[in-house]
This record gives structure tokens, sequence and C-alpha cells, in this order.
């Protein structure tokens, strides 16, 4: 099948094998991965691997530590205020799609919360103009998402954070797609389901100078206590994290980060070219200066259409390329795992869709 669900979306292929090569005997040890204590030797060797070689690709300074978590993205819209969000304080939110709606109204359960931009007027259809410095003077951080799964918009780049106000991004669609500068991100965190795992681990990149900050709370949504402990504090998902090490070696064997990014641009060129090149027939969803390179929506003439072209290319083999519930119409998420063949015959069965049609 060609794979283009958008998450939990495809595992690289070559990761899928070597998993099934070697995880049930895990290093000739007897037990299956996922039967090893989080307290040995052969288990913390994933861990710290798996660390280390996001920390390698995505260039994270020292000053950062990388932690894996449990709850999804979603647990992290509530975990970050509660940890930063202090009492005469705002958390300051860009609204640019659903899952940014999502993180600021949790936040609010938390304390004060302010809306710096929004596009939601215009169906959520381009990145919001976003002025960091008329952010209020007592914002305790701005947050915004990098790439929107369900409108596919994304930042082109990650504005240049010209106040001391930290910033927090949630990177749940985009991360190890494309390079980061990290002097303009303090906290991001991203579910592994898209572009670096499986379901089950979350990644929390966070600096030493936000950990030092962090309010006093329960130790299980404390930054400080997981830092602390590794990641250890408590049994981490432990067969995420073995496939999510898994991703970071076929990253690196594929041209690691500038790999990732050259491939995600070749892969969404194909598509938005052919979108644009099909006389209104396919219609895409994002504005052209904020194309998602990992989302690429778009609709067709009308429902009766669109549900004949979902239709033919489930028979086809094409999966999960229908829009979000909340939306509709047609989306193909392209992550880093999706190989452009699996996108090549996508634009094939596009164009054979469109002469019939
Ligand atoms: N943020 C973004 C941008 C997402 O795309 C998603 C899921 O699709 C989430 C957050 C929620 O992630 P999770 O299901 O890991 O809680």
């Amino acid at each position: 099948a060609y794979n283009f669900n958008a998450g939990p979306g495809p595992v690289p292929e070559p990761v899928l094998i070597r998993a099934r090569d070697e995880m049930f005997n895990f290093e000739q040890s007897g037990a299956a991965v996922m039967e090893l204590s989080h307290r040995s030797k052969l288990y913390e060797s994933i861990h710290f691997q798996a660390m280390e070689q996001i920390r390698q690709i995505l260039d994270v300074p020292d000053h950062m530590e990388i932690l894996f978590l449990q709850g999804g993205a979603t647990l992290q819209f509530s975990m970050a205020p509660r940890n930063f969000l202090r009492k005469g304080q705002t958390g300051t939110y860009v609204l640019s799609g659903s899952w940014s709606e999502k993180a600021e109204k949790e936040a609010a359960y938390f304390g004060d919360t302010s809306i710096l931009s929004s596009s939601k007027e215009a169906n959520y259809a381009h990145i919001p103009d976003t002025d960091y410095s008329q952010a209020p003077d007592n914002s305790a951080y701005i947050h915004l998402t990098t790439n929107n799964t369900i409108f596919g918009t994304q930042w082109q780049d990650i504005p240049v954070n010209t106040t001391e106000i930290p910033v927090f991004a949630d990177m749940s669609s985009d991360i190890l797609s494309r390079r980061i500068d990290w002097t303009n991100v303090d906290l991001a965190y991203a579910g592994a389901q898209k572009n670096a795992g499986i379901a089950g681990v979350t990644i929390v990149i966070i600096s030493k100078d936000l950990l030092a900050k962090a309010e006093d709370g329960p130790p299980s949504t404390s930054y400080p206590v997981h830092a602390d402990k590794q990641s250890l504090y408590h049994t981490p998902p432990t067969g995420a994290i073995y496939i999510t090490k898994l991703v970071t070696d076929w990253i690196l064997e594929n041209g690691g980060i500038d790999g990732m990014e050259q491939r995600a641009k070749a892969k969404s060129d194909m598509l938005y070219r052919l979108i644009d090149n099909s006389d209104g027939f396919f219609r895409g969803h994002a504005d052209t200066h904020s194309r998602s390179s990992m989302n690429v929506t778009f609709r067709l003439e009308n429902e009766r259409l669109e549900k004949q072209f979902l239709d033919e290319a489930a028979d086809k083999g094409f999966m999960g390329l229908n829009g979000h519930r909340s939306v509709g119409g047609c989306r193909a998420s392209i992550y880093n795992a999706v190989p452009p063949e699996h996108v090549e015959a996508l634009c094939s069965f596009m164009e054979d869709f469109r002469s019939r049609s």
C-alpha cells in the first residue's frame, strides 16, 4: 500500500525490517526489546543512543536537554503551562490551526492566555502575520505550531526571537524534517508517530535555563524531574524509543537533516506542481507562501468528485488521503518515511483521474 496517513504514518521500510530481524532476540540476549528492564544496560544503550542521535541530527546545543515523555503532544499542551505559566503572567499563543487552538484551551486551565495572532478568519489557509514584539510584556512564553497537520501550512522560517520571552514550539508534524535554529526556540515537543517513530513516546527538547525556572508541582509532570532522571523517572515507553532509535539510524544513513530536508522538498514540489498545473481541477487549501512540505491539502470541484477520487484512490492502494474530519477534502501526508516513488505513483494517479473526469 501507499501510506499517506497523517499520523500514525508510515515507518521507513528498512526500520521495520531491522526491527523484525533484531527486536525479538535483542543483541542475542534471549529477550525481546519490550521484555528488557528499563534499568538494564541493554535498554540504556538504546535510550541514550536515541537521544544522542536526535541531538546529532538536529544539532541540539549542549544547553538543551532531550527528554522522552509519554502522553503525546497533547499532554505537552498542559504540561508546558503547568511548569511555566505563573500567576500574573499570560501564556501567549499564535493560532495557526486546530492544534494551536487546543494548546491554548489547555493552557487556560492554568492561567491567563493571550492571542498574539491568528489566521482563523482565513480558515487557517496561511500562517498568521506575527510580530513577537507585540506580545504582552507579562508573557510567560510565546507558543506556536511549526507545521499545521490539518490545514497543510507550515512556517517557512521560525521567526527570529528578538524578545526575552521564551518560545515554545509544537513540532509534532515536522520534527526531523528540517534544520532548526535553536537560538529561536526554547522548548520544542513532538509525538514520535509521524516523523520520528511510532506512537507512545513524545520528544521534548528544552533549554536548561527554562528547566531552572519551572514551577514546583507534581513530579510526574515536572520537566526538571524528568530531566534530572534522564527520562527514566518512571518506566519509559521502551518499545517506542527503540523504534525512534532505529529511525534516527535510518536518517543518519540517508543524509541526516539535509537529506530529509531535500527529500521533503522534492516530494512536496512534485505534488504542488501537479496541483498548480491542473487548471483548477485540484485546488490547494494552503496559500502558496505557507505551504507545508509534510501535509499537502487540496480539494476537488465538489464533494461528489472528491468522494469518487478518494474511493478510487483507496481501491488502488492509496491509504489515508481523506482530509481531517474537521475540514474534509483531501490530504497527502508525506512524512520522511514516505518514499519519493510513492509520491510519483500518487501524482500519476491524480493525473489519470483528472484526464478521465
Ligand atoms: N500537534 C500537532 C501539530 C499534531 O499534528 C498532533 C496530532 O496529529 C498533535 C499535536 C497531537 O498529538 P498527540 O496525538 O501525540 O497527542
